[in-house]
């Protein structure tokens, strides 16, 4: 491994698999954390051959409901099965994290089994839950293995697969306000492999945003691997700026103003093309990416308003400040009303994707 691979990290192991194949020859017990779907279909295909000690539904990442449940399935299980177990998370964000926390509390293997490419839950280290409502990271844990089965991701419902491309596409802007920031000798220095991974990812995701668009295996693949590059950078960096800048402040603070919760990667592929067009940042790439990908990120079929996008953009820089995030370009300068205007007027030519 060379200088250049060290400081980007090492990619968790993947597997492209049939995930009931794989479950069945673990030969061992197993604590399943998972949604529904899709855990009834895959459950069908196991068909008794793996030994499921406990299924946990996933749903709720408060930590002292996670705490209880840990008890709960250590309780269930006697002392040698449980000292066999491994954790499996099967489904979206909620299974993966829920799995992330049941591996470190019980101190098991953990094997995850994405069903979406909508979340890079399986590809971080990072454990996060929530406590009263806030997200707070307690640990890291790294799976053993990464289960990419095409079949089980394919069958979800393709708009959230196609709302994959938010966290690479967020790349885009991220550069841009960290190359601002550290130009400004503000927080992270520029790190110049890290910045080239960054821009690799969105050439390759440009290049690849028709298949992701079609939910081809090539489109599912390109996704899977962007987001074990990304996740093993993040880890290996100890930051994500070149992957996460205004355009996830916007969504913070938006989500915060609104309490509305919309697909992660569709409102960041809109305020992508939002925030890319107020820092005058080539707003029209990421436009047709998402054009070309099928994502859903017209404000409306999100939900998002012009007054409530204008309100969040016009206090961006005082809530940024608020929650200690990074420096972005809002920290910079005065955004003016014409500029919000622009920038909604440009958002609204996105595809409608009802
Ligand atoms: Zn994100």
């Amino acid at each position: 491994m060379d200088e250049m691979d060290r400081s980007l990290g090492t990619p968790f192991h993947t597997v492209e698999a049939d995930a009931s194949e794989v479950l069945a020859g673990l030969g061992v017990p197993l604590i399943v954390a998972a949604n529904d779907p899709p855990w009834t279909r895959l459950a069908g295909r196991l068909r008794g051959a793996a030994d499921v000690a406990s299924t946990v539904p996933a749903w709720d990442m408060e930590v002292d409901h996670l705490r209880r449940v840990a008890d709960g399935v250590a309780d269930a299980l006697d002392h040698d099965r449980l000292h066999r177990a491994v954790v499996v998370g099967v489904g979206g964000g909620t299974a993966l994290d829920t799995a992330k926390f049941l591996a470190w509390t019980l101190g098991r293997p953990l094997v995850q089994v994405p069903s979406i490419t909508s979340v890079d839950a399986g590809f971080t280290d990072a454990i996060g839950v929530r406590d009263c409502g806030r997200v707070r990271y307690i640990g890291t844990v790294r799976p053993e293995q990464v289960v990419i089965d095409l079949a089980l991701v394919r069958s979800a419902p393709a708009h959230l697969n196609r709302a994959g491309i938010g966290d690479v596409l967020s790349c885009h802007t991220g550069l841009y306000d960290w190359e601002l920031a550290s130009s400004r000798g503000r927080g992270h220095p520029w790190d110049a492999p890290l910045a080239a991974l960054g821009t690799a990812l969105l050439d390759e995701l440009d290049a690849a945003a028709a298949d992701i668009g079609a939910v081809t295996d090539d489109g599912i693949r390109f996704l899977v691997d962007a987001y074990r590059r990304v996740g093993a950078a993040c880890a290996a960096a100890g930051h994500s700026r070149f992957e996460e800048g205004s355009e996830h402040f916007f969504a913070y603070a938006y989500e915060h103003r609104t309490g509305a919760h919309p697909v992660h990667g569709e409102i960041i592929a809109f305020a992508v093309c939002a925030m890319a067009h107020l820092q005058g940042n080539d707003p029209q790439r990421p436009f047709d990416i998402v054009r070309r990908a099928g994502t859903r990120a017209h404000p409306h079929d999100l939900g998002i308003s012009h007054d409530d996008f204008a309100a969040t953009v016009r206090a961006l820089a005082a809530y940024a400040r608020a929650e200690a995030l990074d420096v972005s370009f809002v920290d910079d300068r005065a955004i003016s009303d014409e500029q919000i205007e622009a920038a909604w007027s440009f958002v609204s030519d996105l595809p409608r994707m009802p």
